[in-house]
């Protein structure tokens, strides 16, 4: 991929100097498609071999349940099967990697005559982005049922980090509809399925798991699958488009249009995304807070890395970013014009963080459509040494263990440990109460320990000393 390609190649040029590289890319952009793999012919996300069990199970399984074939007129109207948990700070979550293929021989064709799926592909496979495994870690994205029915098939338990095409067995779903259709649900994340059992009934949009990559699966998405009917062969596609000759009408409540172009989301981060090699766990290097002065690893004193995520990029389209200040007046702002298509992309620059104390918004606007976050700027005056009583440290100075606790008042909030560079040593959600850290691996030296809670940010210092 180009942007690794031009990494590595100033990494080289730079080696002698982390500054130079730096440096080389102070306020360029940079970017890319997003590198998250998905299923192709090669790796098909249900086997032949399994479409006879399931074939098989779901003729069991209406047999079991007194399911002939209870055929009405109804049509089944589908929403959308996923959806955000209410955990997921993101402006939208997903893309479309790969769609049913129309062309029944070996070329590829989908529902709108273009080549957005893979030869043989029977259902939509809906890809969770950005840092899919992350998501999948953080129980982000819900799959849930695109309309009411009656659970035909279920399947938990399985290997949930597949990579690869195989035949492994996907934790799945198969709902049967009044109108005798059927939707299937398939590569969740193990031990998320609903606890409903087979010949239960769900509602339209009911929970139904957590998106995974189990079963023949290169990487986290939903196989969205229509039978019109109890086989294979009674596939349909539920987006209707020139190219779909089996069904005239969409099956849709509301069809989605063929691209989405929109920033997923943006992000202000203290470093370099990470993105590691399926099945590895992507790092965001995500963070809220900037304590002036900052250091980022590998950024020139006082910059962080500003990240847009974009789905459905579209050649000529201009994202415009800003950051905003407390006041909604604008500190910086740029453009960026797209020279690709790509079905998820991302673009990172280092900017200059401003420094007065307040919470500021980055924003991106792309296609018509806004996505903003906020981030705080804690300047060195933020730092309440006797004051403030939201929160204590003992002891303080610290070697091996330090414990936190918050006051009554306070319920829980965001706990940020940095150095005096302004790196994230740590950081994770605090409830009432307190807890322990072990200080063992931290360097002597000064640190600040933030609290966020209920908008409000508190910063401490911590000394640690292992002399
Ligand atoms: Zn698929």
């Amino acid at each position: 991929m180009k942007t690794y390609f031009t990494r590595s190649f100033l990494a080289v040029l730079c080696s002698v100097s982390l500054s130079c590289f730096a440096q080389t890319i102070e306020d360029k952009g940079e970017g890319g498609p997003n590198p998250a793999s998905a299923n192709d012919a090669n790796h098909p996300c249900i086997s032949t071999e399994e479409y006879k069990v399931i074939e098989q199970r779901c003729a069991e399984n209406r047999q079991l349940l007194g399911l002939t074939t209870p055929r009405s007129t109804a049509v089944t109207a589908l929403g959308w099967p996923l959806q955000a948990a209410g955990n997921l700070p993101d402006c939208s979550f997903y893309f479309i990697s790969a769609g049913v293929d129309h062309d029944t021989t070996t070329g590829i064709l989908d529902y709108n005559c273009g080549s957005r799926t893979y030869d043989g592909h029977a259902g939509t496979d809906i890809a969770i982005f950005p840092f899919p495994f992350y998501k999948m870690d953080s129980n982000q994205v819900q799959v849930i049922a695109a309309a009411a029915g009656t659970i035909l098939y279920k399947s938990d338990g399985n290997f949930d980090k597949n990579c690869a095409g195989n035949n492994l067995t996907a934790n799945a779903i198969i709902i049967t509809h009044a109108d005798g259709s059927q939707t299937h649900y398939w590569h969740m994340k193990s031990g998320s399925v609903t606890t409903k059992s087979v010949g239960q009934t769900v509602a339209a949009g009911e929970y139904l798991g957590i998106v995974g990559s189990s079963g023949s699966s290169t990487g986290p998405h939903l196989h969205f699958e229509v039978w019109n009917g109890t086989t294979a062969s009674s596939l349909i596609d539920p987006f209707a488009g020139s190219c779909n000759t089996w069904n005239a009408n969409t099956w849709w409540a509301t069809q989605k249009p063929y691209t989405e172009p929109e920033a997923v989301k943006v992000s202000v981060n203290t470093t370099d995304i990470v993105l590691p090699a399926c099945p590895a766990t992507e790092t965001t290097n995500e963070s809220s807070s900037y304590t002036i002065p900052f250091q980022g690893l590998g950024l020139s004193p006082g910059y962080a890395k500003f990240y847009m995520y974009l789905r459905d990029e579209t050649s000529g389209l201009v994202a415009n970013l800003s950051i905003l200040n407390p006041n909604g007046t604008t500190f910086n702002s740029w453009t960026r014009t797209s020279t690709n298509n790509y079905h998820a992309s991302y673009a990172g620059w280092s900017k200059l963080l401003p420094t007065a104390p307040g919470t500021y918004t980055f924003k991106a606007s792309y296609n018509g459509i806004d996505c903003s976050t906020q981030f705080n700027i804690l300047g060195p005056l933020a730092i309440d040494e006797a004051t403030d009583h939201s929160f204590n440290i003992f002891p303080n100075p610290a070697s091996s263990n330090i414990t936190i606790s918050l006051n009554e008042n306070i319920s829980g909030g965001e706990l940020t440990i940095t150095d005096v560079a302004g790196r994230r040593i740590t950081s994770q959600q605090l409830s009432a109460g307190s807890i322990q850290l072990s200080t063992e691996k931290f360097a002597t030296g000064l640190y600040f320990v933030t609290v966020e809670s209920a908008g409000q940010v508190v910063t401490q210092k911590l000394v640690i000393s292992h002399e």
